[in-house]
């Protein structure tokens, strides 16, 4: 296996940067150090796992990178943006244009229909009915569930909903997606439905990055970054420059 910084090149624009980032969570009684010094690049255009036991500090990473949770301390800038520098406004605006989220328990929005859950995150941005409705179609005919568009997610399989998901993750065109465990609760077709997707997305150009512990999901990527007890423990390319690809190891 190469090491993940042996591809960089000068070309190449890093989407997200971490310098020695950590995370403590506080409460009244507790300080638990979640994440330890994570430096971290990921390009623009890359195909990423991110794996580690439970408890590692896989979903706090995802958290930060999402710019739904705050860090403690170190340096976070999101598509060259420090994410310091952002007010909540400007944080929740960048989220929406710049991330799709996929969650492992779909988080569809049970007594909306499935269009309408598609067309929410572009209701937040204040883009037009007219225009939500067709882009919200389009993207349900791309996941191949147009038929199914004034049902309900409890309607359809887990499969289906997560397909949905990934309908509303994308309607706004973000560059990045990230999804935590996505396939945690999908038998193994749905799960390679949902993968393919994503393989589609990132042939586009967008960076996908993968939170899994299933090995198997872990190696539809091109680089493979392991956590463990809050720090980076590996980091590694799956698939060489010319594109051969690694064996499971
Ligand atoms: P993973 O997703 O890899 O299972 P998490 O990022 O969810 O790990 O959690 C990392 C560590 O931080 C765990 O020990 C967890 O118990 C702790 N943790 C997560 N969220 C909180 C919180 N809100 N308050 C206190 N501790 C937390
Ligand atoms: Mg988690």
């Amino acid at each position: 296996m190469l090491n993940a910084g042996e591809s960089e090149t000068a070309l190449q624009k890093a989407v997200i940067t971490m310098r020695d980032l950590s995370k403590v969570y506080r409460s009244a009684t507790i300080e638990y150090p979640a994440l330890r010094g994570i430096d971290l690049t990921i390009n623009e255009g890359e195909f990423v796992s991110i794996m580690g036991p439970s408890g590692s500090g896989k979903t706090t990473l995802m958290n930060i990178i999402g710019l739904l949770d705050n860090l403690t301390g170190g340096y976070y800038e999101l598509k060259g943006i420090d994410s310091s520098d952002l007010g909540d406004g400007s944080r929740a605006s960048l989220r929406n244009r710049t991330i799709g989220f996929i969650f492992q328990s779909f988080n569809l929005l049970p007594q909306m229909n499935l269009i309408d859950n598609v067309a929410l995150p572009m209701l937040y941005a204040g883009i037009p009915a007219r225009e939500r409705r067709d882009r919200a179609r389009e993207a349900l005919k791309h996941v191949d569930l147009e038929r199914w568009s004034k049902h309900r997610p409890t309607e359809i399989s887990g499969g289906q909903q997560q397909r949905v998901a990934v309908a509303r993750a994308m309607v706004m065109r973000p560059s990045i997606l990230l999804a935590d465990e996505p396939t945690g609760n999908l038998d193994s077709m749905a799960a390679e439905a949902v993968l393919k997707l994503f393989h589609e997305l990132h042939d586009i150009g967008v960076t996908v990055i993968i939170i899994t512990h299933d090995i198997n999901v872990a190696h539809h990527a091109d680089r493979l970054i392991e956590l463990f007890d809050g720090r980076i423990s590996n980091d590694s390319l799956l698939t060489a420059p010319d594109g051969t690809k690694a064996g499971i190891s």
